[in-house]
């Protein structure tokens, strides 16, 4: 299970902890699922410990509710699915070269993704059973695959080689988040070009995929035969312009307690280097997370938190494991009272895309942030599953 399992409710809820809504996660597949056609298999992605969610949390529920194929980026990602007893097929998204990686491919039942034609007569010499192969074409992303101009003679000379069996070929898009679809859809006709100049031979053509989320959001000409989705299990958007195609709930959530609250006179400097003085009297709360629990320190005296469903300023740097928040509009805070980092309390919200705002990045890295300090906590819709 998640980390820290077995303290539960014990110590998981006493300093600062993440909690996974699986009501929100299954809901979230469940809409996904009615936005395919039934042909159309849905893979959850769940590398990077479903983007910080916790893998196999996310990967049983998402089977449970739909998707029949996994996404990890590396081998050691499949081999923790494959230990807690998930037997769904697993495509490694990432590239695997060496002997021992091809091993432990064998051995767990991963698929791999063959990106060039060295690597796979590396997979095709080590191998003495059919092992079946995904074969990465780069259409416009320029990362893995061969350029799509090489593709048909790369999929024509594994095609020739013992022991690989090709189970589909695939193409991940660059742009696909972008209200501008043109670049999208050259990729799409690439890979469609591709293709077209396999048939020439007679060719058993394999499956086919090519969407992320934003690219399954975009419409069912995407979709093919396999939509490979991340961000949007999670409940977040690609990109806003999504916003009115499917209703997702965020299924992460930040908390951590107050532990002191003091008042300051004016003129106190709060924190390292004093980035924060008070301007009068002020009530201060410390708060048990930092940045080591994945709280960026670039957004001290950026961010705000919600405590008794009111949004309060953080003040001062963030520190490792503490940070301050200016709660002079608070009558009478407790030491233990509930802090919201990001998510819900109340009436107010604080979502992941408004932290990415502030930093200049995007949601996915600010939910993949979370360390694993911070224990996952499973709960349906706020309650924690006993
Ligand atoms: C991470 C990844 C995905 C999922 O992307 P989202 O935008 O999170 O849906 C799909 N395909 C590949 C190849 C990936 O690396």
């Amino acid at each position: 299970m998640v980390g820290h399992a077995s303290m539960q409710g014990t110590l998981a809820c006493e300093r600062a902890w993440v909690t996974i809504d699986l009501n929100a996660l299954a809901s979230n597949i469940r809409q996904l699922k009615q936005q395919i056609l039934p042909q159309t298999a849905l893979m959850a992605v769940v590398k990077a410990d479903g983007y910080g969610h916790g893998a196999v949390t996310v990967a049983r529920t998402a089977l449970e509710h739909g998707a029949t194929w996994l996404g990890v980026a590396t081998i050691i990602e499949g081999i923790e699915l494959r230990q807690a007893n998930i037997d769904a097929p697993i495509l490694v998204l990432g590239a695997t070269h060496t002997v021992q990686e091809i091993e432990a491919i064998v051995r767990w039942q991963l698929q791999p993704t063959l990106c060039s034609p060295e690597q796979a007569l590396t997979f095709s010499r080590h191998l003495q059973h059919a092992l079946p192969v995904h074969l990465m074409i780069d259409t416009g992303m320029s990362r893995l695959g061969p350029i799509w101009q090489q593709g048909a003679t790369f999929i024509e000379f594994v095609h020739r080689l013992p022991h690989l069996t090709i189970a589909s070929i695939y193409s991940h898009l660059a742009t696909a988040d972008h209200a501008d679809t043109s670049f999208m859809l050259q990729q799409q006709s690439r890979l469609q070009e591709v293709l077209s100049r396999l048939q020439t031979q007679d060719f058993p053509l394999p499956k086919l995929h090519l969407a992320n989320s934003a690219g399954m959001l975009s419409g069912p000409q995407f979709h093919y035969d396999l939509v490979r989705v991340g961000l949007a299990l999670y409940g977040l958007y690609p990109s806003s312009q999504f916003q009115n195609k499917i209703h997702l709930q965020p299924v992460m959530q930040v908390k951590a307690r107050v532990t002191q609250v003091k008042t300051l006179p004016a003129g106190s400097g709060v924190s390292y280097n004093h980035t924060f003085t008070t301007d009068q009297p002020s009530i201060v709360a410390v708060v048990g997370i930092g940045y080591a629990d994945g709280v960026p320190r670039l957004l001290s005296n950026q961010m705000k938190v919600i405590i008794r469903g009111r949004l309060v300023p953080q003040i001062g740097a963030i520190t490792m494991d503490q940070l301050m928040v200016d709660v002079s509009s608070i009558p009478d805070l407790q030491v233990g009272e509930m802090v919201t980092l990001l998510g819900q309390d109340g009436n107010a919200t604080i979502s992941a895309e408004v932290w990415a705002e502030t930093l200049g990045t995007i949601s996915y890295e600010v939910v993949c942030g979370f360390k694993h300090r911070l224990p996952r906590v499973l709960v349906n819709h706020g309650a924690p599953q006993r």
